[in-house]
């Protein structure tokens, strides 16, 4: 792993970050791309962003885009109820048990304020049952609006293990960013896209947003880069997971098969490469939204332990953690599939030929024999 990569995961993730508040992640993606002058980033009116990467002519618009967002489920500030009483609103998939009495804390005038839930409203969202808001109590007065989060430590590395406030999606978004890295110095033609889209959380809203103003073209084929939790089949350590689906969506098959084409040329040649395919239905994610809005896509996932920050064994909040080789493997398999040909738009290249070649033989034997 470069230390450049580490770094920017490390900062990236030190950073606070909830839906519609993803304010300082983006601003440090906008220092990381202005030193990085090839590199040109826009945003559209919602406030997702687009960093395109354009070496050698392809015509003026990437049409192939890696996605990750910039948010994590988390709070917002509302108002001070009194000194030391806050309400806030919280946005994400986290079961209401795992709320009480817990831990939390607000960046405020740009200081983390500690605090405490002291109760909590939960609403029925689409037939989950979900907080809506909190009262919490907190040591000196918070800023309306400011973020809040989980209050856990700041990102640790243990063996392989990172573990953070929240790696889903602020390690994807770091493994998008470390592959534009890599691209950007390989000095080869490239021309791929990066979109950071807000507020996934709460169902997809940056990135349905970025399908309607056309920040994510038309076109485009889009491979959503995540942190999902780890099910029964899938390894923690064993790879980073293309993903054939998830809990609302079956995937684009040609996307999937060049995935798993490309995973395994790496595999062959590359030391240490290993990768996993699966149906991820325990959550859904932004490919859903990609797929439903006209673009061919797939999911290519980190395994990711206690996702949303729920210990179910000890029934309480704890850091997210991912496979630090798990996020190399990751980096590689994007510049690969960044720079692999790619002969057809549609299916998968090498099954088609295959297919092809076998008619060519088994053909001929259907028409001669007897029927
Ligand atoms: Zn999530």
């Amino acid at each position: 792993m470069r230390e450049s990569h580490r770094r920017l995961l490390l900062d990236l993730l030190s950073l606070p970050t909830s839906p519609f508040h993803e304010h300082a992640v983006i601003a440090c993606i906008r220092g990381w791309a202005a030193g990085r002058p090839g590199i040109k980033l826009t945003a559209d009116r919602y406030g997702n962003l687009r960093l395109d990467l354009r070496r050698g002519g392809r015509g003026p618009t990437p049409d192939f885009f890696l996605s990750a967002h910039l948010d994590h489920p988390g709070f917002a500030a509302v108002r001070m109820l009194d000194d030391h009483r806050l309400e806030a609103r919280w946005h994400g998939g986290v079961q209401p048990d795992f709320f009480r009495e817990a831990r939390v804390r607000f960046h405020s005038n740009r200081r983390w304020v500690r605090g405490r839930i002291d109760s909590y409203e939960v609403t029925d969202v689409m037939g989950r049952q979900r907080v809506s808001t909190a009262v919490v109590s907190v040591s000196r007065p918070v800023a309306v609006e400011a973020v809040g989060m989980w209050d856990l430590p700041n990102p640790t590395i243990r063996g392989s293990r990172l573990f953070a406030r929240g790696c889903d999606d602020i390690a994807g978004v770091a493994g998008a960013l470390a592959a534009l890295d890599v691209l950007h110095d390989l000095g080869k033609p490239v021309h791929m896209g990066v979109l950071l889209t807000r507020a996934e959380e709460v169902g997809f809203a940056g990135a349905i947003a970025a399908c309607r103003s056309g920040l994510l073209p038309k076109k485009a084929r889009v491979l959503s880069v995540e942190c999902s939790p780890v099910q029964p089949g899938v390894q923690m350590g064993g790879g980073p997971v293309v993903r054939v689906g998830d809990r609302m969506s079956v995937f684009d098959n040609g996307m999937i098969a060049w995935c798993h084409q490309v995973g395994e040329a790496l595999a062959r040649t590359t030391p240490d490469f290993a990768f996993q395919r699966k149906l991820l239905d325990g959550g859904s994610c932004e490919s859903t939204a990609y797929l439903e809005y006209g673009r061919p896509t797939t999911g290519l996932s980190l395994p990711l332990g206690n996702y949303h920050n729920m210990d179910h064994r000890a029934g309480r909040i704890a850091p997210e953690y991912i496979d630090l080789k798990d996020f190399d493997r990751l980096v590689c398999w994007l510049v690969a599939l960044a720079t692999a040909e790619i002969r057809s738009k549609r299916g998968s290249p090498t099954l088609r030929q295959r297919f092809d070649r076998e008619h060519r033989i088994w053909g001929p034997m259907l028409k001669q024999s007897s029927w």
